[in-house]
């Protein structure tokens, strides 16, 4: 039995996938100490890991003042958690021993942990992976095309917070990209080589083990009952960029008085109240058991979040994406090349144009079927169980 210390940080999903990967670790012996916000305190403890956390209003507010409105900003903002994630975990695993790390690959400042402990690392990559050249592509237009002015400042910001972080936790940071994609010797990636943008220029300590879904431990079962046997459209934008209350009318102008049943997740920052009224085919609620819900529904309506992209298709379930921002373009992107869906645009979006689309995607059978063979590579792959085949592996 090893002892594993687990680095997350607090956002969906990022924690989702890691929920089967640590299951499977702890039904084969291991013992894993978890840190993450409080929020998925009782999701992770539900494990069997034992749960530790930091303070989630100071991480969230040290990412954030890095700013918000260029990759390197956000970089900058990474790098300012370090002072929030780093002597609260330190603290709290004071005397302990751990045998390895798993950290997310982008919060939780898991490579500096790795190496102040001297621990063997596995990253948890909830997105699409990165190499450092693809990654210095994304981030060099930033440097080229962007006046002096503002690059000038957040450069120095990079340069003094990386100065601090040496300084104060002796931990040499090479690149914008150690901060921002945490590369270790093992990077387990939750979907398949043939889905990641240019998969064969990962060499093999990527592992690329398909998505991790497993039981979230819902409790809700009332809304399966009410969908069963309706084969709903179901319409989520996912837990970060979710606040559209314009977006959701233009889904009752798209779908009212159909005759499909509609299942529509708002998110927990917009009220339901605020969405004036709700057509009588519409089911509305903040949160669903969205891999519960996927399992009945015919169509989904996503902002191409890596989970729920992942998780529609894993269930055969043909998509319509609204990509949003973050990684999902490129996510659509891929979803209409193996034309399991189409791609549209959020920005003047009508009602017309999702009708027509969600009628397209449904009567076309084509769009089934490639979501249906998508489906079967994505189950074929294994999941959180040959994620931690591909750590007892690494572990040796
Ligand atoms: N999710 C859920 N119920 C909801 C909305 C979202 O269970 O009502 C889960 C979903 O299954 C997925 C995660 O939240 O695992 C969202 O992650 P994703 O990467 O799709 O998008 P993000 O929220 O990070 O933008």
């Amino acid at each position: 039995m090893a002892r594993v210390l687990f680095i997350n940080g607090g956002s969906e999903g990022h924690i989702n996938p890691t929920i089967g990967v640590v299951q499977e670790l702890i039904s084969r012996g291991e013992e894993v100490v978890y840190f993450c916000i409080e929020a998925y305190r009782e999701r992770m403890e539900k494990t069997g890991a034992s749960v530790r956390t930091f303070d989630d209003q100071k991480f969230i507010k040290a990412f954030i003042s890095g700013g918000r409105n260029y990759l390197l900003e956000r970089i900058n903002g990474l790098l300012l958690t370090a002072d929030v994630v780093i002597p609260s975990v330190l603290e709290q695993i004071e005397g302990e021993q751990f045998d390895y790390i798993i950290h997310d690959s982008m919060f939780g400042c898991g490579r500096l942990l790795a190496q102040m402990l001297k621990l063997p690392a596995v990253s948890s990559c909830t997105s699409f992976a990165q190499t450092q050249d693809s990654f210095d592509q994304i981030l060099e237009p930033f440097f080229t095309n962007t006046p002096a002015e503002i690059v000038q400042p957040i450069h120095d910001r990079f340069q003094s917070l990386t100065a601090g972080v040496k300084d104060k936790y002796g931990v040499e940071i090479g690149s914008p990209y150690e901060v921002f994609c945490n590369p270790a010797p093992l990077t387990l990636v939750y979907t398949t080589r043939e889905f990641q943008p240019g998969g064969e220029a990962f060499d093999s300590t990527y592992k690329f083990v398909g998505p991790s879904i497993s039981s979230r431990f819902t409790q809700d079962t009332g809304l399966l009952t009410e969908i069963e046997g309706k084969q709903p459209i179901y319409i989520s934008l996912g837990t970060v960029f979710n606040q559209a209350i314009d977006f959701y009318k233009l889904c009752f102008e798209a779908f009212g008085h159909t005759e499909h049943t509609v299942v529509l997740s708002i998110g927990s920052r917009t009220s339901i109240s605020d969405l004036g009224e709700i057509p009588a085919n519409f089911i509305v609620k903040n949160y669903v058991p969205q891999t519960d819900v996927l399992q009945h529904t015919q169509l989904f309506i996503t902002h191409g979040g890596m989970n729920s992209t992942h998780e529609g298709l894993y269930y055969g379930v043909p998509l319509v994406v609204i990509p949003q921002s973050a990684d999902q373009p490129i996510i659509a992107g891929q979803v209409a090349k193996i034309g399991a869906g189409v791609k549209l645009q959020m920005e003047s979006l009508t009602a017309e144009q999702l009708r027509e689309a969600a009628d397209q995607v449904l009567s076309q059978s084509s769009f089934r079927q490639a979501a249906a063979r998508m489906g079967e590579s994505l189950r074929k792959s294994g999941g959180y169980r040959q994620a931690v085949d591909e750590i007892f592996e690494f572990k040796g």
